[in-house]
C-alpha cells in the first residue's frame, strides 16, 4: 500500500525525521483555517499518489490564509494523471537553500536493500539515474547489517553531500531506515531533502510503500487505509476474509485453492475464445474449507459485480467432501435468496475429489433452474462460456 504524502511525513515526524508542521484540509475553508493557525506562509500540497505533483500545478506557495484558500481552491477538484484530488496538506512554507534526494528500497533481485541518495535532488529521480548516473550514489545495504550511523554518513559522502550537513543527513537516514524497518515498508522516499535557508536539513515530501504481507502485525496501518480507494467489491471480500482480485471479463469463478482458481481462470479464458472473446470476471479463493457460509459469501460476492453474467463455482472436495460442498451450494441459494438478493444468473458448478459421486447426484437432485452440473473442467468452462456469451444478448 502506497501512502499519502502527508502520511508518510507522519511516520517520517513520528521517528524524528525533521519535518515541516502542516494539516491535510479536504476544503478551501479548512485550508484558509490551517494557514492562520501556521501563522507564516504556506504550501498547498495535493494529496494524490503520483509524482510530479508540483510540474502538474499541485504544489503552490501562499503567503496569507486568503491565499491559502483560494490556492487550494484551485488545486482540489484537479485531475493529476487521472488522480482526482480530495485532500490538500497545508504546510509551512521553506525557504529552501538545496534540494536533495534520499532513498531506501527493497532490491529483490539482490535479496538485499539499496540506499539511493543525490544531492541532485527535486527533480524526476528517473530522469538523474538516466542522464547523469554518477550524481547519484546507489549503495547496497545488507539486511542483517542494517544502517548505523557510520553506514549512514558513508552513504552521505558517497553521495557527495557537503562535510557541515553530513551529520544532519546522516542522522535523517538512520532515522529513515528505522522506518523502513519498523513500519515494514518496502519503499522510503524523501525527494526533496532539503538545506533551509537557516541551516536545518528538512524532509519536504515523502513516498512510502507499506508491506501488504505485514498489515496484520501493524494495528495502526489499519487507519491508513483510504476506504474511498479500493473497489467496494474488494471491500467487502476483505471483511469476509476471502481472496478476491477483480479483472475485467464476464464470468464470475468461485473455487478452493489458489492453485485451482487460477487454473480456472486459464481454462475460461480458453473455452471463451471460441465464443467471442469471454473472459474471467475475478479470482476468488474461498479456501480450502468452503463450507456453506463461505460459500454464500462467495457467491454473493461475484454476483454483486455487475459485469458477471455467469458463474463458474469450481471445487475440489479434500478438506471439505463434496456432498458436504453441494449442500453448502445449495445452502448457499437459499442464503442469498433470503438476504434479498436471490441468484438470477446461471451457475455451473464442477465438483470433485472426496465423495464427488455423492456431491454430484445431491446437485442434480436440486434440479434448480440456473444452477448446472457438469462433470469435467474443461466441459464445465465451456459450458459457462457459453451462457455467458448467451448472456450478453
Ligand atoms: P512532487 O512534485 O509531487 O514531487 O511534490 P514536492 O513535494 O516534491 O514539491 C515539488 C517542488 O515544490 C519541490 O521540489 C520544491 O521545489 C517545491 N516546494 C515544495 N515545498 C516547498 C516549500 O516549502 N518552499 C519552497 N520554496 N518550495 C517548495
Ligand atoms: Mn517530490
Amino acid at each position: 500500500m502506497d501512502l499519502y504524502e502527508y502520511q508518510a511525513k507522519n511516520l517520517f515526524g513520528a521517528h524524528g525525521i525533521p519535518v515541516t508542521p502542516g494539516e491535510v484540509c479536504s476544503t478551501p475553508d479548512a485550508a484558509h483555517e490551517a494557514a492562520r493557525k501556521i501563522g507564516s506562509a504556506v504550501v498547498v500540497k495535493a494529496q494524490v499518489k503520483t509524482g510530479g505533483r508540483g510540474k502538474a500545478g499541485g504544489v503552490k506557495l501562499a503567503a496569507t490564509p486568503d491565499e491559502a484558500q483560494a490556492r487550494a481552491q484551485d488545486i482540489l477538484g484537479l485531475d493529476i494523471k487521472g488522480h482526482v484530488v480530495r485532500k490538500v496538506l497545508v504546510t509551512e512554507a521553506t525557504d529552501i537553500a538545496e534540494e536533495y534526494y534520499v532513498s531506501f528500497l527493497l532490491d529483490r533481485a539482490n535479496r538485499a536493500f539499496l540506499a539511493m541518495a543525490s544531492v541532485e535532488g527535486g527533480v524526476d529521480i528517473e530522469e538523474v539515474a538516466a542522464t547523469r548516473p554518477d550524481a547519484l550514489a546507489l549503495i547496497r545495504i545488507d539486511a542483517l547489517a542494517g544502517v548505523d550511523g557510520a553506514k549512514a554518513l558513508a552513504i552521505a559522502e558517497a553521495a557527495g553531500f557537503p562535510p557541515t550537513i553530513r551529520d544532519q543527513v546522516a542522522d535523517v537516514l538512520v532515522k529513515l531506515w528505522r522506518v523502513l524497518v519498523q513500519e515494514d515498508a518496502t519503499l522510503v522516499e524523501v525527494n526533496p531533502l532539503v538545506l533551509s535557508g537557516d541551516g536545518r536539513v528538512l524532509a519536504l515530501d515523502g513516498k512510502v510503500t507499506l508491506d501488504d504481507n505485514a498489515h496484520y502485525r501493524h494495528a495502526a496501518h489499519a487507519d491508513l487505509v483510504d476506504r474511498d480507494e479500493i473497489d467496494p467489491i474488494e471491500l467487502r471480500a476483505k471483511e469476509f476474509d476471502l481472496n478476491y482480485v477483480k479483472l475485467d471479463g464476464q464470468v464470475g469463478i468461485v473455487g478452493n485453492g489458489a492453485g485451482l482458481v487460477m487454473s480456472t481462470l486459464d481454462v475460461v479464458a480458453y473455452a471463451g475464445e471460441e465464443f467471442g472473446g469471454i473472459r474471467p470476471a475475478n479470482f476468488l479463493d474461498i479456501g480450502g474449507g468452503a463450507s456453506a457460509e463461505v460459500m454464500s459469501n462467495g457467491l454473493d460476492i461475484v454476483l454483486d459485480d455487475p459485469g458477471v453474467r455467469a458463474v463458474f463455482v469450481n471445487v475440489f472436495g479434500g478438506i471439505t467432501s463434496c456432498d458436504a460442498v453441494a449442500n453448502g451450494i445449495i445452502q448457499a441459494v437459499g442464503a442469498l435468496a433470503q438476504r434479498g438478493a436471490p441468484v438470477t444468473k446461471p451457475i455451473v458448478c464442477r465438483i470433485d475429489g472426496n465423495n464427488a459421486v455423492e456431491g454430484r447426484r445431491i446437485l442434480t437432485e436440486f434440479n434448480h433452474p440456473l444452477v448446472e452440473m457438469v462433470e469435467t473442467m474443461d466441459d464445465a468452462a465451456r459450458r459457462v462460456a457459453q451462457l455467458a456469451a448467451a448472456g450478453a444478448a
